[in-house]
């Protein structure tokens, strides 16, 4: 039996916010700026005694560990066993945390990636004595100027294309790693984080510009119902939301921003689309709402981390991202 919790999200995004603690090389900088009333709500002060309150599902300040933002998500993220499309987007400007809460590092470091497949991974068996059984997959691929790039194939960073077929949007020769334990879920995220920076050397950590989609399908029968799920989850580490000044921004940056800009705002106008119920959703205007659209509609179960630095510096870009969640629900 899940989590009440859990049910009532069917149909809604829910929206949350982490905000990083500061790094060692800014451990001099005030944070004053920012408050945490309560579990629920941040405070922004952009004036002096003027503080702007804003208010979410849940506000995860910078004392919060991984396990703790993973225990947060783990219900959801529970219902891709009992047959719902789950995805959690994390967005915000570059350096906020985005990578660190999806991907994160080794050990208690490990990001929401890691510590979903292998808790699903283990809760399957659970279902197995009620004569279920699973098979789970993993893909993982970047979008950057609106192509798709495998981050799991051999040669790395193959181009794919993306074709509508049976009523839904399929990456054509996409590699799917079967994960059949621990060990080679991790093999796989060490070749994709590899696949990632190599890009990201050669162009000046190009890895913030782009869109990283890390999908598990789980495919589950039950032998003597017969009864079937076939799920996905998706964790989504979006390009960095900042703007950048519009002024002196040429060439490959202008074209990188544009599509960042393009894909961020669709991706804001699929989702007030679904929750005010509208027959069209623009989910073609953009290859990133395009691959999410089987995990923004219909029964899925949609979830956005919004993710700040504490900075000072930060402070506008931080606005504008609590401003973006707030316009999800
Ligand atoms: P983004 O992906 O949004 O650009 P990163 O995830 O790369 O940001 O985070 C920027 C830096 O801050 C990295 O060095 C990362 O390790 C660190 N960091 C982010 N979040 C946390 C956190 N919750 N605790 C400790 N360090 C963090
Ligand atoms: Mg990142």
């Amino acid at each position: 039996q899940l989590h009440n919790d859990v049910v009532d999200l069917r149909g809604r995004i829910r929206v949350s916010v982490r905000v990083r603690p500061l790094l060692e090389k800014e451990k001099d900088e005030s944070t004053d700026h920012l408050s945490y009333p309560d579990e629920t709500t941040v405070g922004i002060e952009q004036q002096k005694g003027k503080v702007m309150p804003f208010s979410f599902n849940h506000v995860y300040g910078p004392t919060y560990s991984q396990l703790r933002i993973f225990e947060g998500v783990k219900d959801l993220i529970l219902s891709v066993l009992h047959g719902y499309n789950v995805c959690i987007i994390s967005y915000g400007q570059t350096g906020s945390g985005k990578t660190h809460t999806m991907r994160g590092g080794e050990g208690e470091a490990a990001g929401l990636i890691p510590r979903a497949v292998t808790f699903l991974f283990e809760n399957r068996k659970r279902l197995e004595d009620l004569d279920w059984s699973f098979q789970f997959a993993a893909s993982f691929l970047e979008v950057y100027n609106d192509s798709c790039f495998d981050l799991l194939s051999t040669p790395p960073r193959a181009k794919r294309e993306v074709k509508y077929m049976n009523k839904a949007f399929v990456v054509e020769g996409l590699t799917e790693e079967p994960i059949t334990d621990a060990n080679n879920l991790t093999s796989l995220l060490r070749k994709s984080d590899g696949n990632r920076s190599t890009a990201a050397t050669k162009c000046n950590d190009e890895s913030s510009r782009s869109h990283a989609i890390f999908a598990l399908s789980v495919k589950g029968t039950n032998k003597t119902t017969g009864a079937k799920i076939n799920c996905t989850l998706k964790l989504v580490d979006l390009a960095g939301s900042e703007r950048a000044k519009e002024s002196g921004v040429v060439g490959d940056r202008f074209i990188e921003m544009t599509h960042i800009n393009t894909a961020l705002s669709n991706l804001q106008s699929c989702i007030r689309s679904i929750l005010s119920k509208q027959s069209h959703v623009p989910f073609r205007n953009s290859k990133l709402t395009t691959l999410l659209q089987d995990s923004l509609e219909g029964g899925s179960k949609c979830m956005v981390m919004l993710s700040l630095s504490p900075q000072l510096t930060a402070l506008n870009e931080t606005k504008r991202t609590l401003e973006f969640g707030k316009n999800l629900s």
